[in-house]
C-alpha cells in the first residue's frame, strides 16, 4: 500500500468491511451509498459493490490477494491475545481488521478462523490459544 489512490481505494473497503456509511466520492454529489457485499462463499478476499442513492455512480470496493509471505506464529498470537482483549487486531500486512468466525467443530475445543478479506490471509487456531493461558 504506497500510491495514495492505493491508501484511499483500502480505506473504502475496511469502511465496506466494518459497514460504516459509504459517501459518493463524486465533489458535485455526497450521497449516501448503498453497499451491498457480492463475496461468493469461502471467497478469502471480499468484494462489495456500492451504489449512490443519488447519482447512481457504482463502485466496486474488492481486496487484493497478496498471501505470501503468510502470518508468522508471533502475529497470529498478538492478534489472538488482542482480541481476548476486545481490541481489533489488524493485518499486520496491510492494517485491514481482522474478522474472527468461531467454526463448527466436531469435538469440545473451540476453533476460530483468523481471517483478513483483504489480502485473503486467513489460518485456524484452537480456542483459547494456548499461549493465552495464564
Ligand atoms: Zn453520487
Ligand atoms: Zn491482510
Amino acid at each position: 500500500m504506497k500510491s495514495e489512490p492505493e491508501r484511499a481505494a483500502h480505506r473504502r473497503f475496511v469502511q465496506a468491511l466494518q459497514h460504516e456509511h459509504l459517501i459518493c466520492t463524486r465533489p458535485d454529489c455526497g450521497g449516501p451509498m448503498d453497499v451491498v457485499d457480492l463475496t461468493v462463499h469461502h471467497a478469502a478476499v471480499k468484494t462489495y459493490q456500492a451504489e449512490c442513492e443519488r447519482c447512481h455512480a457504482v463502485e466496486h470496493i474488492t481486496g487484493k490477494v497478496d498471501t505470501h509471505p503468510s502470518w508468522d506464529i508471533a502475529s497470529i498470537t498478538l492478534m489472538a491475545e488482542m482480541h481476548l482483549l476486545h481490541d481489533q487486531p489488524v493485518c499486520p500486512f496491510d492494517d485491514t481488521p481482522i474478522t474472527f468466525t468461531s467454526m463448527p467443530n466436531p469435538r469440545r475445543k473451540a476453533r476460530y478462523r483468523l481471517s483478513c478479506y483483504y489480502c485473503g490471509r486467513h489460518t485456524e487456531m484452537n480456542w483459547p490459544p494456548p499461549e493465552a493461558k495464564r
